[in-house]
């Protein structure tokens, strides 16, 4: 009995060698520079700010260079996958704009790329042969530890302050005779796959992150489970190397607490002889709470969560914007040089990256947004909290779907300018900022004037009524006021009436505000004339007799 025979007794329905599969998928027929890049979330759960800012990286680095990006679902862990997890990525990364190249959705059905299945839990043959290769060379063996012992082990371990895992002596069934394992299997006993490890821990290697620099780590000697008895899928860790290795991924952009994992994933591409992808890990993202930094945290920051963005209705791109502005330590600048330019012609440059954390503002997020929309014009907007509210708020979607011109008038209000008003940060805040334009929610409201004087209110709102024309241009509109303003007794020169109020009973400004209120309930609005010419007459009569009649 030999190793073949123990390959053959845990693989007996793998065939294929390593070869065909790599004849399967050959090398990628791309430009010299084409960078491929993965997005390869677990599907646990909801999507952290962490996973979207890796999944921009890739889909920027992929983009800028004539690339490839592609989705792959790592589901090994079957026990902690989440219904709908998929979905949501899928649907994240369609909302933003960054659809993969290459994907696989198992709801749909879908499958796109040469490279399939890109579902983890479907390539089990896959990463089996390897394995199996691995077994026959006596480089990965069936490990039978129980639970029990390996607790045991970690536990004694803990105690004496060694390191934590099974190597060395701990590694009971390193050495095993073959056809004893071969015995144990045969009696049904649950076994593990490890790797055999070669590594020595007391000797350094070199590694270069493209983002961390060189670093010199400790040569990995644990025997890492590569396969679970539990169902035959493989670690990570595994999968990792097959999967990277065939799908000719050139850079891997993921998350710092896998930088531990870098001994264990050089020892595995060693092993096979594989050139190893270049490696991008990414710092934690950061964020202030008073006067202190810390890392943000899907517990207590609701904006961990990727739903908090969606719901509030940050635009994609600004959203995006703010993402780039912590990934680069240049983006800023760059986007100054190039405002009109798409953000995947910006290159990304890993050493740019913080180390030490990314810092990630809300406020400089509500900066860009508002900035971010009140560049785009009227329709843009229009579609932006049309779509929003289609998902949040039907019943003001149902509204914008009514009145779709008049609602963009309203957001036209001082937009296509120069400097163009920073109304709204993001589309939920767009009811708050303009429902009062809408009969159905402003004829039910409460008008309140404040400290003024209800029966001078009255007349103001009677004689403006008598002058008001729609037809008037905003100077004539103007010059009227004024007009009315001298024949009430208000001061129609603001400065000059601060300086001597006692012959007025108010200036213009209280005048304009008395209007205001009683046309939109607010002092501060956009501009009167632009409110009141987009209310249009009819509606500007109404809410004056609404007043009046009170
Ligand atoms: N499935 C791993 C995770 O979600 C992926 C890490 C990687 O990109 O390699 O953390």
């Amino acid at each position: 009995m030999n190793r073949e025979d123990l390959a053959n007794l845990i693989f007996p329905n793998i065939t294929k060698t390593i070869e065909e599969y790599e004849e399967m998928y050959p090398k990628r027929n791309l430009g010299e520079n084409a960078k491929v890049t993965r997005y390869a979330p677990s599907p646990t759960g909801f999507m952290h700010i962490g996973n979207f800012l890796a999944a921009t990286i890739d889909y920027v680095i992929a983009k800028n260079s004539g690339g490839i990006f592609y989705l792959r679902n790592e589901d090994t862990d079957t026990s902690r996958e989440v219904e709908g997890a998929v979905e949501y990525i899928r649907h994240i990364l369609e909302y933003y704009d960054m659809k993969p190249d290459e994907y696989e959705y198992r709801d749909t059905n879908e499958t796109k790329g040469e490279y399939a299945p890109y579902i983890q839990s479907e390539r089990k043959e896959i990463y089996q042969t390897f394995i199996k290769h691995l077994v026959r060379e006596g480089k990965a063996y069936p490990c039978f530890l129980t639970q029990e012992e390996m607790d045991a082990i970690r536990e004694g371990q803990a105690k004496d302050k060694r390191r934590i895992g099974i190597y060395g002596r701990y590694a009971k069934y390193r050495d095993l005779p073959v056809e004893e394992a071969i015995e144990r299997i045969k009696n049904g006993e649950a076994y593990t796959i490890r790797l055999k490890s070669s590594g020595d821990f007391n000797r350094k290697f070199k590694f270069n992150d493209l983002a961390f620099g060189e670093m010199e780590l400790p040569e990995n000697d644990l025997d890492i489970p590569i396969m679970k008895s539990k169902d035959g899928l493989p670690t990570y860790h595994f999968a990792h190397l097959v999967d990277d290795h065939l799908m000719h991924t050139t850079h891997v952009v993921r998350g710092q607490e896998w930088v531990s994992s870098i001994p264990i994933h050089y020892e595995l591409f060693k092993t096979f002889g594989f050139q190893m992808p270049k490696y991008i890990h990414i710092p934690l993202i950061l964020k202030k709470d008073g006067d202190s930094i810390r890392k943000i945290s899907k517990r207590l920051d609701p904006e961990a969560r990727m739903n908090y963005y969606e719901e509030k209705g940050y635009p994609a791109l600004a959203l995006i914007e703010a993402i780039m502005t912590i990934a680069n330590s240049n983006y800023e600048a760059w986007r100054e040089g190039h405002p009109d330019a798409h953000f995947t012609e910006f290159t990304f440059s890993p050493k740019k990256m913080s180390a030490s954390g990314a810092l990630f503002d809300l406020d400089k997020l509500d900066n860009i947004s508002k900035n971010y929309i009140s560049h785009l014009t009227k329709e843009e907007v229009y579609e932006g909290v049309l779509r929003w509210s289609q998902k949040y708020d039907t019943e003001f979607y149902n509204l914008l779907t009514k009145y779709k011109d008049y609602s963009m008038k309203i957001y036209n209000i001082e937009r296509e300018q120069k400097k163009p008003r920073k109304d709204y940060t993001y589309y939920s805040e767009i009811k708050e900022k303009t429902w009062y334009m809408y009969d159905e929610y402003f004829l039910g409201s409460k008008v309140d004037f404040l400290e003024y004087d209800l029966e001078e209110v009255k007349k103001i709102l009677n004689c403006y009524k008598d002058i008001y024309k729609e037809e008037d241009t905003q100077e004539q509109w103007f010059n009227k006021i004024k007009e009315m303003c001298e024949e009430l007794g208000y001061a129609t020169n603001v400065k000059a009436y601060k300086e001597n109020p006692e012959p007025y009973k108010g200036s213009i400004v209280d005048v304009t505000n008395i209007i205001r209120i009683a046309l939109t309930t607010l002092t501060t609005t956009p501009d009167l004339y632009s409110i009141m010419q987009i209310l249009g007459s009819e509606k500007v009569l109404t809410r004056f007799d609404k007043i009046v009649a009170k």
